[in-house]
Order: structure tokens, then C-alpha cells, then sequence
């Protein structure tokens, strides 16, 4: 199991970035983590080996990305996946047939489609509610209720849940809370400290920030519910490979910085764009006219990258998306790069068009990350994509 170095929780977020969970190497002094490209590790002799028996279940540089990131979240286990969503399944894992979890209305598309079409086949039942009440998660709570699991701020609707009381409801209701921050990211948002069990991300965004590999990693602070993960760690097997690990702990080095200038982009960007769309049309949590705007201030120390555009029809939608020139026209985000994509049609095409258009979410909506670029070149390519709109 991953536990991370005592002292690595002594220093701040931009230290813990660049230090947490990595110590010279013990034969060379090597100061970057070396990369680990192994199966298996040989004994010393019979029954003794120096704690890496095959690497399903340990590897030394996806460990030091384990405790990086742990060390950023304020965790003290971290277990690293193949992808966001292999991260997601195995979390799953934790509960029977016959167990209920409280999700999110408003979820990644892609982590809708693994509850709706894949673990309710398995018996586990799922109740999407509207968590911007957290009344109406203690209203969704049942005898068998194990779960919560929250984004915040959701994707793509920018709507906040308020972590603090969330936890609470369900810690009463003998649930875990389990957030999916990869959208603040532990430098702008720490759920544990609110109250959450489980924190995970998919690190194939802003945790890795460059767009060059795909990953999940959950963190626990608890040692029991640390055990269980690491066992269906090792029995379930979706570990990432080492070269991803490395590039993931290369990017968290950068992660402080990249934030600061995404959240510095983002509120260019918002308030640009709040001057030239109107207050119905921009949705950023970071403007004032936010519903969540006081909730963002008092729960996050940054604003971030994201935002989404309501353009109110498919073809301004479209418009919008063939005309820009530094944003991309591409699923993901949290990379250095720009992009924008049609949440309708891409990150939550696999949400039936009754469920999307029931919560808020249409066709004519486009999602920004926005990058490190120059934010006068982003506004000046968003002022070219939205002439005539
Ligand atoms: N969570 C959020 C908020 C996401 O946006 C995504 C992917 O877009 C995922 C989870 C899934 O992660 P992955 O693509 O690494 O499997």
C-alpha cells in the first residue's frame, strides 16, 4: 500500500508539487524518479523480498506519483489507475449487489454511461439527484445507501454542490462521499478536508496538463478503506503503466503554476466574455452573477479554466466551434493547450437528450478549458468565433 512520507504533508502545495512522495534514487542520487519498466522484482532470497513482489501491485514510480498526489490532496494513501474511469470502477468495487449510491445529476457522461449501462447490471442502483440542494441528497437516502459521489463543479454546467454539508448528510446516513475533482484540482479545491472519504481524478487532465497520456488516481485518508482499495487494486488489476505514472508526476511539478495561470485565463476570458454574451449566457462560477459564486469563494481558492457557453442554438453552437483557431474542437480538458467541445454531442452523448435537456444542459452549450496561452490571444480568436452571434 502507498502511504505517503510523514513529511511531506510539513510543506506547502507548491513544495509538496515538486517534492512529495519522491527521495533521490537509493542507487544513483538520480533527483527525477527513474522509470521503473518492469514486471517483476527478484527476492533476496526464499520468502524475503524488499516489498515489491510484481508490479500489478507496486511499482516504484507510479508510487511516487501515489503519494505526490496524496501529499497535494492532504491524503495519506493514493492508488493510481489506467484511466479516470478504470480509477471510477474500481472505487465501485468497494460495494455488493444490492447497494445504492446517490450520484450527482450533472456527472461526466462518460461516468453516467459506467453506472447506467455497466454496474446496474450488476445489481448496484443509482439515484441522480440535483445537488446544488443538498437537502435532496438526504431526501434521495435509503436503507441501502452506501454511496455519494459528487462533482463540484460539474461538467459542464458549472454547478457547485456544497461539499461540507453533502459529507455531513452523508456520513450521518453511514455513507462514504466520494468527489471527482478533477476539475479544481487539489490546488484550488480539497474535499478531504470537507469531509470527503474519497477524492479521485482523472489525471489525463489537469494532474498531468500536458494531453499525453490517459489516468486515474483516487486518495483515502482512513488505513481500513486504504487496504480494501489497495487488494481490488492488485485483485482488479486497471493500473496504469509506468510511463504514464512518470509523466503524470512530471506534470503535478507544474501544477501550482499551470492552476494560477488557468484561473487567471478564466476570469479574463469570463469577464470578456460576460461584456459581449450577457449574464444568461456565460456560466463560470467566477462571476458574480454565478448562482454558487459565494459557495466558490468560500469552498475553492480558485475559479479555474472552465466554463461553457450557452449559444442557444446548434447552429451558433456550430458556428462558434468551426470558426475558433487557438481553442481546439476536442474532448478533454485541464491541458496547457486550449480547447472547446459540444457537451451535447461529445462528453455527454452517451446521456439520453430527455435526461440532458431535463437538467439544463442543450444543444446550443459549448465547454471551454482554457489554457496558458496568452489570454489576449484567447479573447481575440472567441471575438473572431462569436462575430454575427
Ligand atoms: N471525470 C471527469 C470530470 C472527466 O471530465 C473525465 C473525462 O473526461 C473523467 C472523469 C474520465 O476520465 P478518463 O478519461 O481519464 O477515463
Amino acid at each position: 500500500m502507498t502511504r505517503i512520507f510523514e513529511t511531506d504533508l510539513r510543506d506547502g502545495p507548491s513544495t509538496r508539487a515538486i517534492h512529495a512522495g519522491q527521495r533521490p534514487d537509493a542507487v544513483s542520487g538520480a533527483i527525477m524518479t527513474p522509470l521503473y519498466l518492469t514486471s517483476t522484482y527478484v527476492h533476496e532470497e526464499f520468502g524475503v523480498h524488499r516489498g515489491y513482489e510484481y508490479a500489478r501491485g507496486k511499482n516504484p514510480t507510479r508510487e511516487a506519483l501515489e503519494r505526490n498526489v496524496a501529499a497535494l490532496e492532504g491524503a495519506t494513501h493514493g492508488f493510481a489507475f489506467g484511466s479516470g474511469m478504470g480509477c471510477l470502477t474500481s472505487l465501485m468495487m468497494l460495494f455488493r449487489s444490492g447497494d445504492h449510491v446517490i450520484v450527482g445529476e450533472n456527472v461526466y457522461g462518460g461516468t453516467y454511461r459506467l453506472f447506467d449501462k455497466l454496474l446496474r447490471q450488476f445489481g448496484l442502483t443509482f439515484t441522480y439527484v440535483d445537488t446544488r440542494d443538498p437537502q435532496r441528497i438526504a431526501d434521495a437516502v435509503t436503507a441501502q445507501t452506501r454511496a455519494v459521489m459528487l462533482e463540484t463543479p460539474t461538467n459542464p454546467l458549472m454547478r457547485l454542490t456544497d461539499l461540507a454539508a453533502a459529507a455531513d448528510i452523508a456520513r450521518r446516513a453511514g455513507a462514504l462521499t466520494i468527489v471527482d475533482n478533477t476539475f479544481a484540482t487539489p490546488i484550488f479545491q480539497r474535499p478531504l478536508e470537507l469531509g470527503a472519504d474519497i477524492v479521485w481524478h482523472s489525471t489525463t487532465k489537469y494532474i498531468n496538463g500536458h494531453s499525453d497520456m490517459i489516468g486515474g488516481l483516487a486518495v483515502v485518508l482512513e488505513d481500513e478503506l486504504a487496504d480494501r482499495l489497495q487488494f481490488i487494486l492488485n485483485a482488479a488489476g486497471a493500473v496504469p503503466g509506468p510511463f504514464d505514472a512518470w509523466l503524470a508526476l512530471r506534470g503535478t511539478k507544474t501544477l501550482p503554476l499551470r492552476m494560477k495561470q488557468h484561473d487567471l485565463n478564466g476570469r479574463a476570458v469570463g469577464a470578456w466574455l460576460l461584456e459581449r454574451l450577457g449574464e444568461d449566457r456565460v456560466i463560470y462560477p467566477g462571476l458574480a452573477h454565478h448562482p454558487h459564486h459565494e459557495l466558490a469563494k468560500k469552498q475553492m481558492s480558485g475559479f479555474g479554466g472552465m466554463m461553457t457557453l450557452d449559444l442557444k442554438t446548434i447552429d451558433n453552437a456550430r458556428k462558434f466551434l468551426e470558426r475558433v483557431r487557438v481553442f481546439s474542437l476536442a474532448e478533454s480538458l485541464g491541458g496547457v493547450e486550449s480547447l472547446t467541445n459540444h457537451p451535447f454531442s461529445m462528453t455527454h452523448g452517451s446521456v439520453p437528450a430527455d435526461i440532458k435537456i431535463a437538467m439544463g444542459l442543450n444543444d446550443g452549450m459549448v465547454r471551454l478549458s482554457c489554457g496558458i496561452e496568452d489570454a489576449e490571444d484567447l479573447i481575440a480568436d472567441l471575438d473572431g468565433a462569436l462575430e454575427g452571434i
